[in-house]
């Protein structure tokens, strides 16, 4: 039979994480129904939460330097090229292959035919940026200019109005007077200048790519390079291991964050009018995971991709729960390198980066939305603007970073591109806290899928450092 207590010893926290999942939920909803907590009340109930965000936060630092650096000097220049390659094929081609299926499935079910954009109440400001400077600022991250300022901040353009410029446009000579009367009038296009801003949050490019280059750079030097290398190492040990505690205070923590947020929103009746528009995304996101990636994983590494899966559960409810790929990215490692047995030296590489620019639910959920707008406002699209829509979601999508309502931002790229108002993006805001954290959940497992992947393809070259080093510092 089946060892149940065995079973039950080995997922404690799984289970643990899960259940409180459920019990925060039901809390959620009965405080929600029996007590009226003030504001301030329902700040101190999601106060546990609050502490696991940010000791979540708090390790994503080490973790990354430690992690792509020992990741990068582990491996000969040449085999981390290769590898690197195989990653940012399969991050791009996911991309697509989920972008596709959004816009597959928005066009069939058409969510937005049947009702009105006024008819949904346009909340929230619009962020105001363009394609050019998400793209530039994009570029400008991935070099930072400070290194201790992109533990911290990034890089962020923002749009200053100008003071409107006035013209002389009407000149009339009188003749009798020999004067000229002019006739001003302020110019109505409005002039904007750009200007550099730094707002919270870690540059996590331009954190990978300095590492990178310095784990480049480490593994060239030779026994001088050694002791970094194995500095940073340690760090990396030192850091998994705290993971492991954090871990264990997760399911509290969990618990009420979760309850924190149902009794937090204040409109529910909005889900019934974005019924239609939530179940294409969620419908896609699912297939995207449960049919496309494992179909992939499977052709390539010949193992059950359910299984895989499966291993990754704790991190796809860590995300789920806390809609930020990138204050996941501890318990992807750990679940990715505990249960699936992915190699150190692939993980540590693939993941930091994957969690950065691979994000297929947020593809699929920005095509899905843009074209979901065009709907709303009787817009139609020809074969031309639905091509834009894809390529600008892809970009869209590495362009947003990992953390919560990103991609709402980077929406406006796409919106843009095809000609209609940035504006619009009010119009989903409502739903996107819960949309948000179901595509998270699928950038997580993409970039999960990714590393396994990547590992299967990179199989020879690991075999062949194997044999020709005798210690192995990443994999001891
Ligand atoms: N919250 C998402 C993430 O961290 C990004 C997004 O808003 O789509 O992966």
């Amino acid at each position: 039979g089946v060892n149940v207590k065995g079973l039950l010893k080995r997922n404690w926290l799984l289970i643990a994480t899960v259940l409180s999942v459920l019990i925060g939920v039901s809390l959620g909803v009965v405080v929600r129904e029996y007590a009226s907590l003030s504001q301030l009340d329902k700040q101190y109930f999601g106060f546990p939460g609050e502490i696991l965000m940010r000791m979540l936060k708090l390790v994503i630092l080490p973790l990354i330097i430690s992690s792509m650096i020992t990741g990068v000097a582990a491996l000969d220049s040449e085999v981390s090229g290769k590898i690197g390659l195989r990653a940012v094929v399969y991050y791009f081609s996911t991309t697509i292959i989920a972008v596709i299926l959004g816009i597959i499935l928005v066009v069939t079910i058409k969510p937005g035919v049947s009702q009105e954009a006024d008819h949904i109440d346009r909340t929230g400001t619009t962020p105001n940026v363009t394609t050019a400077d998400t793209l530039l600022d994009l570029l400008r991250n991935m070099f930072p200019e400070n290194l201790v300022q992109a533990c911290f901040q990034q890089y962020k353009t923002k749009r200053k109005e100008l003071e409107p410029v006035k013209v002389l446009t009407n000149t009339t000579t009188i003749p009798p007077l020999g004067t000229t009367i002019a006739t001003v009038i302020e110019n109505i296009t409005k002039e904007y200048k750009i200007v550099g801003e730094y707002s919270d949050g870690i540059n996590v490019l331009g954190l990978i790519v300095f590492c990178v280059a310095f784990g480049l750079v480490i593994g060239k030097m030779g026994e001088k390079g050694r002791i970094l290398l194995e500095f940073f190492d340690a760090m990396n040990e030192a850091t998994m291991k705290l993971v492991h505690i954090i871990m264990c205070y997760m399911p509290f923590g969990i618990l009420f964050l979760i309850a924190a947020k149902i009794i937090e929103v204040e409109d529910w009746e909005i889900f019934k009018k974005m019924g239609l528009y939530m179940v294409t995304v969620l419908s896609g996101l699912a297939i995207h995971a449960t049919i496309c990636l494992p179909l992939i994983f499977f052709i390539i590494v010949r193992k059950n991709p359910y299984t895989f899966t499966l291993g990754m559960a704790q991190a796809l409810v860590t995300a789920l729960m806390i809609s930020s790929s990138s204050a996941t990215l501890p318990v992807t490692f750990r679940c990715a390198e505990e249960n699936n047995r992915i190699d150190k030296r692939i993980t540590r590489f693939v993941l930091p980066v994957g969690a950065t620019i691979n994000m297929d639910g947020t593809a699929l959920y920005e095509a899905v939305a843009a074209i979901f707008i065009a709907q709303l406002n009787d817009y139609p699209l020809d074969v031309g603007q639905i091509v834009t829509i894809s390529i600008t979601a892809t970009v869209a999508s590495i362009g947003a970073a990992g953390v919560p309502n990103a991609g709402l931002v980077t929406m406006v790229i796409v919106l843009t591109a095809v000609g209609l108002p940035a504006n619009d993006v009010t119009l989903i805001v409502a739903v996107d806290w819960l949309l948000d954290r179901f595509r998270t959940m699928i950038n997580v497992l993409g970039d999960a899928y990714g590393a396994g992947i990547v590992q299967k393809l990179s199989k020879r070259e690991l075999e062949r450092m194997d044999l020709s080093s005798d210690v192995d510092v990443a994999n001891p």
